[in-house]
């Protein structure tokens, strides 16, 4: 515990010293038929604010990107806003992300998410955790899950009862894979 503490330490300082802040890029896209402007402009808001807290600057941005998008935090991400329908996958899950040949999309089930509960509130709160949730993956770049907070592999009742109250934290060591993540995203794209 005491080494793993000391490495995060000095993996920090080694990324303060050569990171560049940069600014990430998601492109947020929605396939569903019915109107999802006021509830998808609120989560997207709520997440800016989440990766605000833990000192990461994310851009939401309207549609697909360019094909040669790629920005100086990397590769594009795109949430697609679409149903669960043809997914066979966990019954579940609400989300998954993949990566297609100029970055990774996140697909994002509308239909799964609205049938938690029928509070605008709540589902507003919880669109924007799945989103910052499956963001975290990609900026992370490992398959990896904490036990408590924002990247909780499964949020409990008591959870999902927290996060309309208060935003679930990254924990330290979630902060610390993403800026090693960017680091190395940004390293990619300034040595092309
Ligand atoms: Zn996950």
């Amino acid at each position: 515990m005491q080494t793993h503490k000391l490495l995060g330490i000095a993996m920090l300082a080694a990324l303060s010293a050569t990171a560049k802040p940069c600014t990430v890029d998601v492109y947020v896209v929605s396939v569903v038929s019915r109107p999802v402007g006021t509830l998808v402009y609120s989560a997207r808001s709520q997440v800016t604010a989440m990766f605000r807290e833990i000192g990461i600057n994310v851009r939401m941005r309207d549609g697909n990107p360019q094909p040669d998008a790629a920005g100086p935090c990397g590769a594009p991400i795109v949430v697609r806003i679409e149903d669960s329908t043809g997914y066979d996958g966990p019954s579940e899950a609400l989300a998954y992300a993949m990566p297609y040949h100029a970055g990774t999309v996140i697909h994002l089930f509308l239909d799964r998410v609205a049938r938690k509960s029928n509070q605008p509130a709540f589902l507003m709160a919880l669109l924007a955790h799945v989103m910052a949730h499956e963001i975290g993956h990609v900026l992370q770049q490992i398959a990896r899950h904490s036990d408590e907070g924002m990247m909780k592999a499964n949020w409990s009742g008591k959870d999902y009862q927290a996060m309309e109250r208060k935003t679930l934290p990254f924990t330290p060591i979630d902060v610390e894979f993403i800026r090693d993540g960017l680091a190395k995203r940004f390293t990619h794209v300034a040595g092309e």
